[in-house]
């Protein structure tokens, strides 16, 4: 399968199938991402640990499918991941979109957390959707950081 096929693959199953697409009534950190471009609205929710590692992580809101399936897809990376384990995994999805040019290590990303990235950053063929692509990500950052 060609980056193309596994880009369409994944918008399509995580579009239409969000993972831990759900509200929580007491979550630690929480925060809002809309994008005005295109109408993407969404909210993030998770918990830290005494490590201060993300669990219990989750979203809701409407949006476009590349929006949703990114979301969908940050709450399976972000799980048991710390804010600055996060920051660099944003990083290098960054990098994977053409937004940054650094020598970022990947040492630290699981290979299929890896592989969904490329995959997914094959959204930088439509430039206009990019910030469809990062609003999850800087939500989770957001949240993350507020907490601290
Ligand atoms: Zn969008």
């Amino acid at each position: 399968m060609n980056i193309e096929d596994l880009y369409q693959d994944l918008i399509l199953d995580h579009g239409t199938n969000p993972r831990n697409y759900f509200a929580q009534d007491h979550a630690m950190c929480e925060a809002d991402g809309f994008n005005p471009f295109c109408g993407d609205n969404l909210h993030i929710y998770c918990n830290l640990d005494q490590e201060n590692k993300i669990y219990n992580i989750s979203f809701t809101g409407s949006g476009c499918a590349i929006s949703m399936a990114s979301a969908s897809i940050l709450t399976e990376i972000a799980k048991n991941k710390s804010h600055s384990e996060m920051i660099n995994i944003f990083g290098y999805f960054k990098q994977c979109l053409g937004l940054e040019h650094t020598d970022m290590s990947i040492m630290s990303i699981d290979q299929v957390d890896h592989d969904r990235l490329q995959a997914l950053s094959g959204v930088k063929k439509f430039p206009s959707r990019i910030k469809c692509a990062t609003l999850a990500w800087h939500a989770l950052l957001q949240a993350v950081a507020k907490s601290g």
